[in-house]
């Protein structure tokens, strides 16, 4: 054959750039099912079981367009269980002249990818990822000489270039950015429309039984699957987003309710970063429900800007950074992760209901990963690569070129502000008010320093406090540090050491 066409997980689009480049009549595709990739990160199960289920799948349309796929199984007797001893197996088997791939995710794997050449003795070429609307060219041009990375400014140019919401050089509605519209605070008796649902076929029930079996030990729960796991699904699963949250993604992308994990979001992250869903086509699909009237623009031009804006940048960020930007630690936070990160086993209403929901669903929404799991272990000082090693395998969305920015650098400041303009540290009171959690919670929320205090209360002062020198520069916080020097000594040291009990209390489990 000419080429051996690797397909990873992450790239289950029929139009791949090394799919167009190649021939189904003179080469071959490779998909496998490595257990390396399984142990390298402790994916929760519903995670391993999309991604098996929506790459078998992938393989089938593959076959439908005429090409040969050799897949290995997980549970194949002749599977090596990694990525370089799979692709040595197929080189001996099928003799091809080169390897051809499309750029794989992480940067980790590319490396991997490179040095087959060496390891096997044959030419690789790897060609760029274009389902990304910036290109990684494109995105150190922007970065070039910039004294700031703001997100905001790269996703103004994106609009220019791509025209979408623009009236010629003009943002529709006259603004860039609708954000501050879309901070309303819940209400308790609002529903929402639950996603889209497919029960599990003969594949995916297939693949529940093979990692059931394979991995018994690892978190969370596989049963209710109702996942899409190939294309068709996925856009249905668009389409019904579009029809029913799309109106009110904008105005309650903050907000959350106990028993609603999922409010006005999508739910489509996991399906945009396998392949399944293409981000430009969702984005003009958005625009035009604007158009046709059906959704207001705030919600519209937010649910672009996450995708155009943000995912794209975070992107550009990781390849820009790597492999250095994995270690950062500027606030050398050194506290080991809890165990309750696993199990959701604490009297913190807002940790319990979100840990567990993710436990459930490998998912939670934005403001919950950023406002509540992350904003803890901010102020806790909880170590950022152990955090991230938890939000890579607990999310159904989570590839490293995605989550780690978004841990390291918006949700633990660990890149010293290279993502974010100010840490994204709050105390009970803002949980109180975009949510319903602190009712039935053990903590009072109103108390600093008495024994039942909300912990997130005393944390977030501790944090502000040792973390004076850094930060009482930033404009953005200078009235946080008003606040706090405001407070009579005796009610601050009270505050200190009640954040010292929470923060000895964290490992013991009694929390
Ligand atoms: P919606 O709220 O419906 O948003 C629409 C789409 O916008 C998403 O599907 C996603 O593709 C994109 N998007 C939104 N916010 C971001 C963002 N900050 N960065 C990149 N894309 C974004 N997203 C991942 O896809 N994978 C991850 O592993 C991941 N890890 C995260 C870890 C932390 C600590 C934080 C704070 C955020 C993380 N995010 C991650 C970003 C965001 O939380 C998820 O994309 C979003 O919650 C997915 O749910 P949804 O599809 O319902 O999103
Ligand atoms: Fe969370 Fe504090 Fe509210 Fe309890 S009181 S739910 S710990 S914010």
């Amino acid at each position: 054959i000419r080429s051996l066409i690797p397909v990873f997980a992450d790239q289950l689009s029929p139009d791949l750039s090394c799919l167009r480049a190649g021939d189904p009549d003179q080469d071959h595709i490779l998909m496998m099912e490595v257990r390396a990739e399984g142990d390298q990160v402790w994916h929760h199960r519903k995670k391993l079981v999309y991604l098996f289920s929506a790459m078998r799948h992938h393989a089938r349309i593959l076959r439908h367009m005429g090409w040969r796929v050799d897949y290995i199984a997980l549970d194949d007797p002749r599977n090596s269980g990694n990525f370089t001893q799979e692709i040595g197996r197929a080189v001996n088997r099928l003799g091809p002249e080169r390897i051809l791939l499309t750029e794989p995710g992480e940067w980790r794997v590319k490396t991997m990818a490179q040095s087959w050449r060496d390891d096997f003795n044959i030419p690789v070429d790897m060609l760029e990822d274009d389902r990304f609307l910036c290109s990684h060219e494109e995105f150190q041009d922007w970065a070039r000489d910039r004294k700031q990375l703001r997100m905001e400014y790269f996703y103004r140019d994106m609009r220019r270039k791509t025209g979408l919401l623009m009236k010629g050089s003009q943002p529709l509605g006259d603004r860039w950015n609708f954000d501050p519209e879309n901070r309303k605070t819940p209400k308790e008796e609002m529903c929402f429309t639950p996603p889209a649902a497919f029960p599990p076929d003969s594949i995916t029930r297939e693949v529940i039984d093979l990692v059931t079996r394979h991995f018994p030990d690892r978190i969370g729960k596989i049963r209710p699957f109702r996942m899409a796991v190939e294309r068709a699904q996925a856009e249905e699963a668009a389409r019904q987003f579009i029809q029913t949250a799309l109106p009110r993604f904008g105005d309650y992308q903050d907000a959350m309710l106990g028993g609603q994990p999922f409010m006005a979001h999508s739910l489509l992250s996991a399906y945009i970063n396998t392949g399944l869903l293409e981000p430009l086509k969702l984005c003009r699909m958005a625009e035009q429900a604007y158009h046709d009237g059906h959704a207001p623009l705030n919600a519209v031009e937010g649910f672009i800007r996450q995708i155009l804006g943000w995912r794209e940048y975070v992107r550009g960020i990781y390849w820009l950074k790597m492999p250095e930007y994995a270690g950062l630690n500027a606030l050398d936070a050194q506290r080991d992760l809890p165990g309750f990160y696993w199990t959701g086993d604490t009297g913190m209403s807002c940790m319990r209901t979100v840990i567990n929901e993710t436990m459930n669903s490998a998912y939670a929404h934005h403001i919950q990963r950023l406002m509540i799991t992350g904003n803890f272990a901010l102020l806790a000082g909880i170590n950022p690569y152990q955090l991230h090693e938890w939000y890579l395998a607990v999310y159904a969305d989570a590839f490293e070129w995605v989550e780690m920015p978004n841990t390291i650098g918006m949700s633990q400041f660990a890149d010293d502000g290279l993502l974010g303009s100010k840490p994204y540290a709050a105390s009970g009171n803002y949980i109180n008010r975009m949510s319903d959690y602190c009712r039935g919670c053990l903590y009072d929320v109103k108390d600093r320093d008495g024994p039942m205090a909300c912990p997130f209360n005393s944390l977030y002062w501790h944090f502000m406090d040792r973390h004076r020198d850094r930060l009482a520069a930033n404009p953005r916080l200078s009235n946080v540090y008003r606040n706090w020097d405001r407070l009579e000594p005796d009610k601050q040291s009270a505050c200190l050491s009640r954040a010292e009990t929470v923060l000895g209390q964290l490992n013991t489990g009694g929390l």
